[in-house]
């Protein structure tokens, strides 16, 4: 796809080189319902893991969420989550990794072939109505800025600003998960991932869905 970046994750403490985040997304989906792992999402589960990045692959200029490597702390909970495999200390949690076999390309090919995302998690699309012509000409169209806090600080083309959605659940405690773009703030996007109709519940404006 002409113009779309292929993400590549780069944790050194799994993998030998880089991996097309694609391919590590595929696998992780298969391996965790081969085990019976809830993924959350799934039929409507609110609880389960979940499964980064997000995005397989990028548009120049836009960024993949936010999330915390391994041994890093939750910004949550300020906790640091442990390997279970190893103590609960720096020094045994990086012996433990650096013991680990590291995944290469080649075997993760060979693991993932014929694997697919399970349709149960591609991303749907939202059936959205669309803008009926507006009787009022007074009344003003949805715009995300009437919603937020006064964006932060302003960068290649977009607003910072707290994301609702993340806020509700007690996150970006920092105030910038969100860019708006600065010249059509239709587009908005969190980089912890909550979608564009999280992200209108959250301010009380859902999107509307079309019913059948
Ligand atoms: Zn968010």
């Amino acid at each position: 796809m002409a113009g779309l970046a292929s993400l590549r994750c780069s944790s050194r403490a799994f993998c030998e080189q880089p991996l097309l985040a694609e391919h590590c997304r595929v696998y992780i989906y298969n391996v965790a319902l081969r085990l019976g792992v809830p993924i959350k999402g799934a039929a409507g589960l609110r609880d389960g893991i979940e499964i980064f990045p997000r995005q397989d692959r990028l548009a120049p200029g836009e960024f993949g969420n936010a999330l915390r490597g391994p041994l890093g702390v939750h910004r949550a909970n300020n906790h640091r989550y442990w390997f279970y495999d190893a103590g609960s200390d720096i020094t045994s949690q990086l012996a433990y990794l650096k013991n680990l076999k590291k995944l290469s390309e080649a075997e993760l090919t060979r693991l993932s072939l014929g694997m697919t995302i399970p349709d149960e998690f591609l991303r749907k699309p939202t059936t959205i109505e669309l803008p009926r012509r507006n009787p009022d000409p007074n009344r003003k169209q949805f715009s995300i800025l009437d919603f937020v806090q006064k964006p932060r600080r302003k960068a290649s083309g977009n607003y910072y600003t707290q994301c609702p959605s993340c806020a509700q659940t007690g996150h970006d405690r920092a105030g910038d998960n969100l860019a708006i773009s600065v010249s059509d703030s239709r587009k908005y996007k969190c980089w912890a991932g909550c979608t564009k109709e999280m992200i209108r519940a959250a301010v009380g404006q859902p999107i509307p869905i079309r019913r059948p």
